[in-house]
């Protein structure tokens, strides 16, 4: 009687787990749903007021949450910027303060279900097999949520507008719960177990096979827990994933065995099944966009200066582009089966896409096929700009340069792709190369989950290669401008790069914007060059486009930004994590001041 009553309490505990998480996300929800209907009134707003005085001022309990929680680091600056004990090492980053909080909300209420209701002046045993019993339910149970979390395609993504990197943090953090409280299981099974049959019987009871099946599930989850490290999954990426994957469906199959009596079965039946279904979809996806009568989604890789490769997709079925998409990309002759994320920097309706390669693509795509597509508003090709790193992207790069290589006319030689002097003598010809012709399959579109058309205001940082994030939201912006369909009056690029010769990786697109109508009149770019060779390469082309040699000074960029502030300001950072905290520093600080925002995208899990 009195075990059925501990079981049932067991089950009540476990649906009370799954129902914090379900009003933490109902929660969630109800936020960003008040915040987008603000968003679209403000947006509204703007069209009769041009000088958005209103939108302008803060809302000082909004600004404190945002300085304090929602914006703030853990501690006091370090957030996104890695650990790193050396160039190879790297141990992550730290949570920011809501996240952490979150996180320990989480543990403590694991911690406390798992330790209520059991009675501690019982006998020793008993209390051990509430324990072991209790920590068994709830580890089942959290793996339900624990597999949700860890899916590209989890719906809870675009609900939410939570980013798939916090729900990756979310699901490692309760993977780590499901460990430890599936050892504690076991812990609970084997000190009473030892204490009263000795070390030999103990063991020996493992041999039957519900405790082997449950003894296997642990060994497995202990694996996990030890290959999942920061600087192992940095360093080791696709073998941490391909492992941990393997290692995942070795520890739900023994568990499936070993629950199978209990009722807590049903949320391991959940877990599976939503995890069967999200991979059915990852398929479905590579199926319907990279496949089409007649039609195959192709990748044009082009090697620029400064170790990066431009990866144009000509897609075999087009897709809406919309500002901050992100894609995976496959391609078996380099990558094999592996996927790889990238930002969409760039989306084209037409039958060609601007680069130094626009002929060649013209005049394979001119069929029946892209003339209908024509007519729609969806990309038909998109670009990534890819930074050489040290997997799949150098074997990229490595391939794009030796095809672009071969093709050089001997004067050319050193010049990779033509586009500037590596080895000291100038290219004699304009040379271009074609770029290499590659089969490859897209998954997405991906991300997407900001909108920058409420601010009258928008500020985008961008290092490197973060551009890719940033330029598709200056597009739309100054697109957005000209048409009158969004706030933005004042839109400033800072981009932050090593040298001049970076500014290739995005000339074609940059200079589509350039010309576009009424341009001048809402958009300034300010260009960054840390290590400029000579002091000659560092000029500015005009008022509104303008280079500096050096860092920026954040603070000072935001306070002059701030002087001239139209509406509300939405401050967007995408590149290295020193770069990200900087930003965030300065915007913290300005919160008070007036209406700010801080957006963040980092290229990394
Ligand atoms: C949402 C998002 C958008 C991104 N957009 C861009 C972009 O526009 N341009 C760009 O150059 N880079 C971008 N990245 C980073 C890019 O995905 C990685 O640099 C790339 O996958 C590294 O591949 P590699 O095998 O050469 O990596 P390695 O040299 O083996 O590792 C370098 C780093 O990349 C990480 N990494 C490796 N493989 C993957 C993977 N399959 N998924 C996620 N991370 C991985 C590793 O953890 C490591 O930190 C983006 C990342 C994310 C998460």
């Amino acid at each position: 009687m009195d075990s059925l009553w501990y079981e049932m309490l067991n089950d009540t505990l476990c649906y009370a787990n799954l129902w914090a998480l379900a009003c933490l996300i109902a929660l969630v929800f109800t936020w960003q749903v008040s915040l987008r209907i603000a968003a679209h009134l403000r947006r509204l707003a703007s069209f009769t007021d041009s000088r958005q005085l209103y939108h302008r001022m803060p809302r000082p309990r909004m600004a404190w949450l945002k300085r304090h929680l929602f914006d703030a680091p853990l501690l006091r600056t370090r957030h996104n910027r890695e650990w790193q004990l050396s160039s190879a090492v790297n141990m992550g980053t730290l949570p920011g303060r809501f996240h952490a909080l979150l996180l320990a909300g989480i543990v403590a209420m694991n911690v406390a279900l798992c330790t209520n209701t059991v009675p501690y002046g019982d006998k020793e045993s008993t209390v051990a097999e509430l324990i072991r019993n209790r920590a068994g339910f709830m580890a089942t149970a959290n793996l339900f949520p624990l597999l949700v979390m860890s899916g590209r395609n989890n719906p809870l993504i675009r609900l939410l507008g939570v980013s798939f990197d916090t729900w990756n943090l979310l699901h490692r953090w309760l993977g780590r719960i499901v460990v430890l409280e599936a050892l504690t299981h076991v812990i609970a099974w084997g000190v009473p177990k030892v204490q009263e049959y000795g070390w030999a019987t103990a063991l020996g009871t493992l041999k039957k096979p519900f405790m082997f099946n449950g003894l296997m599930c642990l060994i497995a989850l202990l694996v996990i827990l030890c290959q999942s490290p920061s600087p192992i999954r940095h360093a080791f990426y696709e073998t941490f994933l391909h492992l941990h994957i393997a290692l995942a469906c070795v520890a739900v199959g023994f568990i499936w065995h070993h629950v199978y009596r209990y009722s807590c079965r049903y949320y391991l039946y959940a877990a599976v099944a939503f995890w069967a279904f999200e991979r059915l979809t990852r398929f479905v996806i590579l199926g319907y966009r990279n496949y089409r009568v007649g039609h195959r989604t192709t990748a044009y890789l082009e090697a620029l200066p400064g170790d990066a490769v431009r990866v144009t997709l000509q897609l075999a079925r087009p897709w809406t582009f919309a500002p901050g998409q992100y894609c995976f990309i496959y391609i078996p002759s380099i990558g094999g089966w592996t996927s790889h994320p990238f930002s969409i920097a760039w989306g084209e309706t037409g039958p060609s896409f601007p680069g130094s390669f626009n002929e060649k693509v013209q005049l394979e795509t001119g069929d029946d096929m892209v003339l209908e597509d024509l007519n729609s508003r969806k990309a038909s090709s998109i670009s990534l700009l890819i930074r050489r790193r040290t997997g799949f992207t150098d074997r990229l790069y490595r391939k794009a340069e030796t095809h672009a290589r071969l093709q050089m006319p001997p004067d050319n030689i050193g010049h990779p792709n033509g586009m500037g002097p590596a080895g000291g003598r100038p290219p004699s010809t304009d040379f271009r190369a074609t770029p290499l012709k590659v089969s490859a399959l897209v998954e997405g579109p991906y991300g997407d989950l900001h909108s920058l058309d409420s601010y009258g205001t928008v500020m985008l940082f961008a290092g490197g290669v973060g551009i890719t994030h940033c330029l598709p939201f200056i597009h739309h912006l100054v697109q957005g401008h000209s048409d009158g369909t969004v706030a933005a009056r004042r839109v400033t690029l800072v981009w932050i790069i090593q040298s001049p010769e970076h500014l290739d990786w995005i000339r074609p697109w940059m200079t589509t914007i350039l010309g576009m109508e009424g341009r001048r009149d809402v958009l300034r770019i300010q260009l960054f060059i840390t290590r400029p060779r000579n002091p000659r390469e560092i000029r500015s082309p005009s008022e509104t486009v303008q280079m500096f040699p050096g860092r920026p000074n954040v603070d000072t960029l935001l306070r002059m930004e701030g002087e001239h502030q139209v509406g509300a300001m939405g401050v967007m950072v995408c590149g290295n994590g020193a770069l990200s905290d900087d930003v965030r520093r300065a915007c913290r600080q300005r919160q008070g001041g007036y209406q700010l925002d801080f957006i963040e995208e980092s290229f990394t899990w």
